[in-house]
Order: C-alpha cells, then structure tokens, then sequence
C-alpha cells in the first residue's frame, strides 16, 4: 500500500457491519435503509434490462434520459432559487457519490493544493483528498448547548491559505445531522469569493430535511461557477448498491470531474440509470413522504436514546443521530461501539473516526435510524442497558 493510502485501512462501514453479521446484532451503523426503494423504480431496471436498455457501455456523461431528469429535479425544487442546469452540459452521472467526490477532487485539485473539509467528515472525504495528493485542512464542527452542532466562521476563514483550492462540503452533514443555515452559507460563498475558492458540495441527503431547509451552496450569489453539486439516488431513493450519483455545476466543472471519472469507471452501470431517471419524476408526495416516514424514526430513536440516558443531538437532516456516551459514564466511544453489542446487540459507529483531531470526537456514537420501526424500537428497547 502507498504512503498516500497507508493512514486508512478498512473503513469503519464494512469493519462494524461486518461486526453485526458475527454477533447477530441490530446494525445502526452502517448507514442503508433496510426496507428497499419505490416498487415502480425497481420495474423499471427490471425492464431497462429486459429491453435491452443500457446493457451496453452507456455514454460517457450518463444517459440523456437521467440527465435531463437530473435537470428537471434541480427546476422542480431550486428553480426558484435560480439553480437550474443545462442537462447536455453541466450534468454528470457518476458511480455513486463517492466517486463524484473523487473524480471533483482528481479533477481539480493539483499536488499540494489544501482542502478545507469540515469535521466530522464522511470517511472517503480524506481518502480522495490524499488520492489526489491534497492536504487536508480540518474545520471542526462543534457541539453547542442548544443540542445542534455549529460551524464557526472565524475559524473557517482562518484555515483559508494561499494554497487553499477548495472546500469539501456537506449538507445536510453526516454524521452530526446538521443542516447549514442560510447565514453560514452566505458566509461560506463570501468567502470562495473573497479568496477564488471552489467548493464541492456534497448534498446526498438534500431531501433529508426535518427542520429548516436544504438550500444548495449554488444557490448563493456567485457561485454558480465555482461550485460542483453533487447527489446519489442511494439515499433519496433507498438504492444505496445501485451506485448511481450525480455532479452538476457549470460546463467547465463538469468537464474537469468528467475528465477523472473517464479514467476511474469510464461509465456507470446503465440499466439503473433509466431507473434512477424515472425515481427523479417521482411525484412531490414521494419527496414528502420519505422526510415524514424518516422524522417519525428520528424521533423513535432520539427519545430512546434520551430515556436509555445519552445526551442526544437531535439532528436536522441526514439519517443519523449523534449521541454523548458520557452521561452513562463512558468516555471512548471506540471503546464503547466495539463492547455495545455484547452488551446490549446493537451495532452503532465511533464518531472519532471522522475527525483529525480524535479527541474531539471522543465521546460520541452515531446511530443510523433508516430501519423499520419495529427494528428501531427493539433498539431503543435494548439500549436502555447501554451504560
Ligand atoms: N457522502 C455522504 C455524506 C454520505 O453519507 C454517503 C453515503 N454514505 C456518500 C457520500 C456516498 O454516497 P454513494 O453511496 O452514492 O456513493
Ligand atoms: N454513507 C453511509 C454511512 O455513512 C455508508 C457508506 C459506506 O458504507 N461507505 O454510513
């Protein structure tokens, strides 16, 4: 393995889902729904299939039916904020999101470039910085008293060099469920402005908004053509091994990551992307419907949590919840997820392995609440012997 891998190993996912399969626990760790997508999204991979539609190499950028539908979904739902995109042109199809995040950052990011990432930050987000031989330049989130986690902007700004090329976003942000507010992102696109900074955007869970709204960074003034926006039908449509994600942005982005993902996939799996474009123009009430059923297991588990005696941060967004292990008397989160299903046959993820800076993340687990209710509630049940 190289230098610039060495540092990662397995990722926590595979290492503690694989924890669950041998101790036969509950797995809120690794974050995938546990009941499968829309019925009528299925039929149609099935029938992309038997029609013979994508079962050869499809075209580069994706499908013209996915990218217009892609186009159409950013109208439907930015348009009035002036996001829209032109599908021919500033849409990608990539193999997931996380090789959207890292063809943007092969793509854009020379050797040595810094990269802002806030932590916590999604696992790939260090790998793909250093596979593009980035520094990585963490900004953390910090837990505040009202129960939510929050960026500070002086520090943000501080962490701003001569060498910065880009901040790596996320939100709705995993794990700590925050949804940055429309102050924090004026602040961030003043700041690409002020310093000629790209950002990529990572905002998957977009349409996991409980409270506030999702606005895309795009959406700020001036920033059109220095953000990449990108998203996965994985979490919006419970298709998370279908691998279908998403980068729009402007014609010169687009061809910068478009440039990497040739060279990484050539082309994602084809039959799933005439799905994917019929799950896009799915009617609003499916939108809703997903945010509704998903709020109602936020709020089974946080009150679980809450009564079992962790310190819960109810998140805004995202399918995960952020628990504080201290007021049961624990203080490593580490150690503590690798005892829990022993203990009590759950299965949840040590935050600290989101952040540079471990100590930080110490105390806190995340738990992922998109299973059924029945699953969440025997959890709820059972972590009441967490402590
Ligand atoms: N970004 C974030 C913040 C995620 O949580 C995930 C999924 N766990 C991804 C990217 C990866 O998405 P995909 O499965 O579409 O590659
Ligand atoms: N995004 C999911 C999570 O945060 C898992 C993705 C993965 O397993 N790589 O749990």
């Amino acid at each position: 393995l190289n230098r610039r891998l060495a540092e990662f190993g397995t990722t926590i996912f595979a290492e503690m889902s694989a924890l669950a399969v041998r101790t036969g626990a509950l797995n809120l760790g690794q974050g995938f729904p546990d009941a499968d997508g829309p019925e009528e999204v299925r039929e149609a991979a099935v029938r992309a299939l038997r029609e013979g539609r994508g079962n050869q190499y499809p075209p580069g950028p994706g499908v013209p039916e996915l990218r217009q539908a892609v186009a159409a979904h950013q109208e439907r739902f930015y348009g009035h904020l002036g996001v829209t995109c032109d599908p021919d042109r500033e849409v990608l199809v990539t193999a997931g999101a996380t090789e959207a995040i890292a063809a943007s950052l092969l793509g854009l990011v020379e050797p040595g470039d810094e990269v802002i990432a806030l932590e916590p930050y999604y696992d790939s987000y260090a790998a793909s910085i250093a596979m593009a031989g980035g520094t990585r330049v963490p900004v953390t989130l910090r837990p505040g008293e009202d129960g939510a986690y929050h960026l500070d902007l002086d520090e943000l700004r501080d962490a701003v060099t001569d060498r910065t090329r880009l901040l790596l976003l996320n939100s709705p942000h995993n794990p700590t469920g925050t949804v940055l507010r429309r102050e924090e992102l004026a602040a961030i696109a003043e700041l690409c402005r002020e310093r000629d900074l790209l950002a990529v955007t990572d905002e998957v869970y977009e349409h996991l908004v409980f409270d506030g709204e999702h606005l895309p960074l795009a959406s700020f003034p001036g920033m059109r053509d220095r953000t990449v926006t990108i998203s996965s039908a994985g979490k919006t449509f419970s298709f998370t091994g279908w691998k279908v994600g998403w980068v729009t942005g402007s014609a010169e982005l687009v061809t910068a990551v478009r440039s990497a993902k040739q060279y990484l996939t050539f082309v994602s799996a084809g039959p799933f992307q005439y799905a994917v474009a019929e799950a896009l123009a799915l009617p609003d009430a499916y939108y809703t419907a997903l945010r509704e059923d998903l709020r109602e297991k936020r709020d089974l588990l946080s009150q679980g949590l809450a009564e079992a005696g962790f310190g819960v941060f109810r998140p805004a967004g995202t399918y995960f919840v952020t628990a504080d292990i201290r007021p049961l008397g624990a203080e490593s989160g580490l150690d503590f997820c690798l005892g829990l299903p022993e203990r009590c046959g759950v299965v949840a993820v040590p935050t600290q392995v989101f952040y540079d800076h471990q100590a930080a993340g110490a105390p806190y687990v995340r738990f992922a609440f998109c299973k059924r209710h029945d699953v969440l509630a025997e959890a709820a049940r059972r972590l009441k012997g967490a402590g």
